[in-house]
């Protein structure tokens, strides 16, 4: 397993390419989408269209990801959720999927809505019980495992190489979302998994101006990652070439950002664990979180920037305590520079299943003390008790 010095050394050279005519650093930004053949009619560089094989730019990008993640391969998408349902809809008509109950929101309600007309048996099990995997995936054969780890926005945590054990005895193939973690945090290929999943609209850009989605494989033969190449390709879910750029430029940080979000994090978590207003801090960080043994394990130099406070009382003191800060931004997403909280509970409506006394935090690069001052002031403005 490489070590996180060597990854920062990676995506510091990130698009390390310079331009063949004028040695122009970073290389020129390839807008073009088609692409010109010679007098005999051949192709240059096996290329013809952008949706079909990609750009220059498109591929680099791809190249750092699957460094990053010790892939064979990597595809980049049009956004974090295009990258998900490329996976479902590759599967054959009638697949069997096991997925967490609790994961990103968005993809629980497409399985929802699209789950059943894509012909998929969709089956939920509780995060991070192995007893509840096992027996899932040995109930019928199961073409798919789902993990997301630490899982938004609870941030359980599951142990992705006895998961993947499990999943593979069964004949059953791996992905785990990786956007919380991040390469730097967690490799789940290295663990084991097949595929993973990114959306890089969260730290891999990290600079909230980019929506994009990547996955990663391990074997890039796999008869599924081809069907996931195709279904790019014809279904469409191509990032146009200023997002890809972007998101290279936001990659060369990503080290640096994710070892201060997640430090900072794991200090707040820390200073709200005990506190009178707070019920429970929701973070795989703190040696009492119901998920540190596994995340200890499994995670390397930090816990990500992701932490979820309860507040004490119902809906209305934690509003209070949003309504109350002038640091963090009240915003959805997560990853980026600036800290956001958000009310999940609010955010998804009448069905989520986010706790209604949540206040989800995206940790970014403030200090540290200013946060936990900003966060301090709101819990005495909203007179939680
Ligand atoms: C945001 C997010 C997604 C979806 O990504 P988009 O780029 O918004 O489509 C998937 N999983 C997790 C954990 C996320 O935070």
């Amino acid at each position: 397993m490489s070590t996180s010095t060597q990854q920062s050394t990676l995506v510091a050279r990130s698009g390390g390419r310079t331009s063949g005519e004028t040695g122009a650093y970073p290389a020129d930004l390839s807008l073009g989408v088609t692409y010109a053949r010679d007098d005999a009619y051949a192709t240059l560089a096996q290329m013809t269209y952008l949706r079909d094989q990609g750009s220059a730019s498109l591929r680099d990008a791809e190249s750092i990801l699957r460094d990053l993640e010790h892939g064979q391969d990597a595809l980049l998408l049009s956004s974090g959720m295009a990258a998900s349902v490329a996976v479902f809809q590759a599967l054959p008509a009638g697949s069997r999927v096991v997925v967490p109950e609790i994961m990103y929101f968005g993809l629980t309600r497409w399985l929802r809505e699209f789950g059943g007309v894509q012909g998929l048996d969709v089956v939920e099990v509780p995060n991070g019980d192995l007893d509840a995997l096992r027996d899932a995936v040995n109930a019928a054969p199961t073409a798919l495992v789902w993990l997301e780890t630490p899982a938004n926005p609870t941030w359980l945590v599951a142990d992705v190489a006895a998961s993947a054990e499990i999943a593979h005895d069964a004949g059953a193939v791996v992905a785990v979302d990786n956007t919380v973690a991040t390469p730097v945090h967690t490799q789940p290929l290295e663990l084991g998994a097949d595929l993973v999943m990114h959306s890089c609209t969260k730290y891999l850009n990290g600079h909230d101006d980019v929506v994009a989605g990547a996955l990663v494989t391990a074997d890039s033969d796999a008869p599924l990652w081809q069907r996931i190449r195709l279904q790019r390709q014809l279904g469409g879910a191509v990032p146009d070439a200023w997002s890809t750029y972007l998101l290279v430029r936001g990659l060369r940080t990503l080290v640096a950002r994710m070892r201060w979000a997640s430090a900072s994090a794991l200090t707040i978590a820390e200073h709200f664990a005990d506190h009178p207003a707070i019920e429970r801090v929701a973070y795989p960080g703190l040696a009492t979180d119901p998920g540190h043994a596994v995340a200890a394990r499994q995670m390397r130099g930090g816990f990500s920037g992701m932490l979820s406070l309860f507040v004490r009382g119902d809906v209305e003191p934690s509003l209070g305590v949003a309504r109350g800060t002038r640091l963090f931004l009240r915003a959805t997403s997560l990853g980026g520079t600036a800290s956001l909280v958000e009310h999940r509970f609010t955010f998804e409506g009448p069905r989520s299943r986010s706790p209604r006394n949540m206040l989800r935090l995206s940790i970014g690069l403030e200090d540290p003390a200013d946060l936990v001052a900003d966060l301090e002031q709101a819990i005495e403005g909203a007179r939680v008790r």
